[in-house]
């Protein structure tokens, strides 16, 4: 089943989640929708990458939204077996010293242009597992602290002990963010120096060439952010497969899951923090490639781990499945190639401005559909659509445009506006779930002024709708929290302008009055709307000319840039191949 993945070295790339299609719920948001683009691009660039995940079963959840806008959270199982075929090996992981066994599942990617990219998803939903273990792998960032480390453990250790069981040969091992930063420590007890070589006080480990295979990916730009562990909980799950802090824990080589030896705990703290394990600390030890995933996060990183050199290779998102049916067909007669090249799409000026508008009214008509056939809500295809739709959360401000109520009904009198909003906030994220209300609350009050829908169930699908479906592509974050965004740059796919906060990639990405738009805060949203926006959009005279130059401008330059085929490239010679 392998065939054909293991004749050449692999990079193997770790992401506790990656959105693989709408159907396999194993992702929570932007994170994992990167995993997954950054996998499709390999499968279009044919470059070997095999990716690692857990197989979540019961996913991150389907969320449905009361009439007052409580969210109500489901989970759904889905079935490995329908969209993936099991693997035959199966490696054990100790975790309280007990070993909980862990198979694959092969998913595999299968791009436009022929290329194929693998992908593990790990399980141990396996009968010789205890109950509690076979839960392991179920759900996505659920659970309390021992129910992630344990994850962590299975995705860091068993995912390395996996792909050497299945006979892949990896070059390099990236980390998507710090989760499976216990690959590292695997990858220590696998190059451990021989005991009796060892003179006290030197390293027992291998260090540098543990380094040399790995590369580190930070998506968090702030200490708080950041994944960490009690040692107690470590050395509670670890038990004896960590040594060195108690001398009644002695190793006991020869059991499944114990043929590396167990790790020093000092080794442990050197490389992970004094107080606490942090995955972070943990991946930037581990690591001697480090970039953030745009120029502005990149330089905070820097500032907040001094001594570490991070380099920023800027995200980017997957072309064939971030444009809209519509813009496919547009650019496959227009721009052949641009599914391989991108960068092709600066071409985007010769074609005719009646295309674009065609193709555009298109995605809006599949929007206009879909409110109306989740919401009874007819929204009306000539008004100005704007768009806000992402992980419901504090840092993403999704109340700014609610700020003055009456201001904003001033301004869609003068030219018609409505407003679609979609966003799962996460089941422990009790602010996201008040901010879900509170925007019910604010559609209510913009009641026959304004139309606001609020879609339940943002997923890939949805998102894909949302994104072309837009005129404007609305983005608030709280700087410097949006360590780069993504959806933005989906739009610029489908010629959608943002109207955003300048944080993360927007940085990189606004050219004012060109790609869209850069706003402070209230203030400037409402008055570059009112102002530059809709007066923009509503410009009648040149046929419209104005805002289609706008449309292929956002295409032309920042669809042809922040794209992960450009990514890749950049992953491949800067990162993978050094
Ligand atoms: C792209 C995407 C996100 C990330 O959106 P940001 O604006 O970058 O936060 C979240 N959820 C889904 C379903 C997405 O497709």
């Amino acid at each position: 089943m392998l065939d054909g993945f293991l004749s050449r070295p692999c990079v193997a790339y770790f992401s506790m989640e990656i959105a693989l299609r709408n159907e396999i719920p194993t992702y929570a948001g932007g994170l994992g929708v990167l995993a997954g683009d950054t996998l499709r691009s390999a499968a279009d660039l044919a470059l070997p990458l095999v990716g690692v995940t857990l197989v979540s079963r019961a996913g991150y959840f389907r969320q449905e939204i009361d009439s007052l806008g409580g969210q109500l959270e489901r989970h759904v199982t889905w079935e490995p077996q329908r969209w993936a075929q099991a693997l035959d090996a199966k490696v054990a992981v100790r975790i309280e010293d007990k070993p909980v066994w862990v198979n694959a599942w092969l998913y595999v990617i299968e791009s436009r242009l022929g290329g194929r990219a693998p992908v593990l998803l790990l399980d141990t939903d396996l009968p010789e597992n205890r109950p509690e273990d076979r839960e392991i792998t179920h759900y996505l960032y659920g659970g309390d602290d021992a129910y992630r480390l344990k994850q962590e453990m299975v995705l860091g250790f068993g995912g390395v002990r996996i792909l050497r069981a299945l006979g892949f040969e990896i070059s390099a091992y990236h980390m998507n963010e710090g989760h499976s930063a216990l690959l590292g420590v695997e990858l220590m007890r696998r190059f451990a120096y021989p005991a009796d070589d060892v003179r006290p006080g030197e390293s027992l480990y291998d260090l540098p060439r543990v380094r040399d295979l790995c590369r580190f990916t930070t998506h968090t730009p702030v200490e708080a952010g950041h994944d960490r562990f009690p040692y107690g909980l470590v050395k509670r799950l670890f038990a004896s497969s960590v040594y060195g802090y108690n001398d009644h824990q002695v190793p006991k080589p020869g059991e499944p899951g114990t043929e590396h030896g167990p790790i020093e705990f000092g080794a442990l703290t050197a490389l992970a923090g004094d107080e606490s394990l942090n995955m972070t600390r943990l991946a930037l030890n581990v690591s001697d490639f480090v970039n953030g995933v745009a120029k502005r996060h990149a330089e905070l990183s820097a500032k907040m781990y001094p001594g570490y050199q991070v380099r920023a290779i800027t995200n980017g998102v997957h072309p064939f499945t971030w444009s809209a049916p519509s813009f496919r067909e547009l650019y496959d007669r227009c721009i052949p190639g641009w599914c391989h090249e991108p960068e092709l799409l600066l071409r985007v000026h010769g074609i005719p401005d009646a295309d674009i508008l065609a193709a555009h009214d298109k995605a809006k008509q599949a929007l206009v559909g879909k409110v109306q056939a989740l919401t009874g809500v007819a929204l009306d295809p000539q008004a100005a659509t704007l768009c806000f739709a992402r992980r419901m959360t504090a840092y993403k401000r999704p109340e700014m445009l609610f700020t003055d109520i009456e201001r904003l009904k001033a301004i869609a009198r003068q030219h018609p506006l409505q407003i679609v909003l979609a966003g799962k906030a996460h089941p422990h994220d009790e602010e996201g779930k008040r901010l879900i209300v509170r925007l019910h609350e604010h559609a209510r009050e913009l009641a026959g002024a304004v139309r606001v829908v609020y879609l339940p169930d943002h997923d890939l699908d949805l998102a894909l709708l949302l994104v072309s479906g837009a005129d404007i592509w609305l983005n608030t974050p709280l700087p410097p929290l949006e360590a780069s965004g993504t959806s933005g740059m989906k739009a610029a796919f489908n010629g959608v302008p943002s109207l955003s906060v300048l944080d993360g990639w927007w940085v990189e990405g606004c050219i004012e009055g060109v790609t869209g738009w850069a706003i402070e805060d209230a203030a400037t949203l409402y008055g570059k709307l009112e102002q530059v926006v809709l007066p923009r959009y509503y410009e009648s005279s040149d046929g419209r000319h104005g805002w289609v130059r706008i449309m292929k401008s956002v295409i032309g330059t920042n669809a042809a840039y922040f794209n992960s085929h450009r990514m890749m490239r950049r992953y491949a010679t800067e990162a993978y191949l050094r």
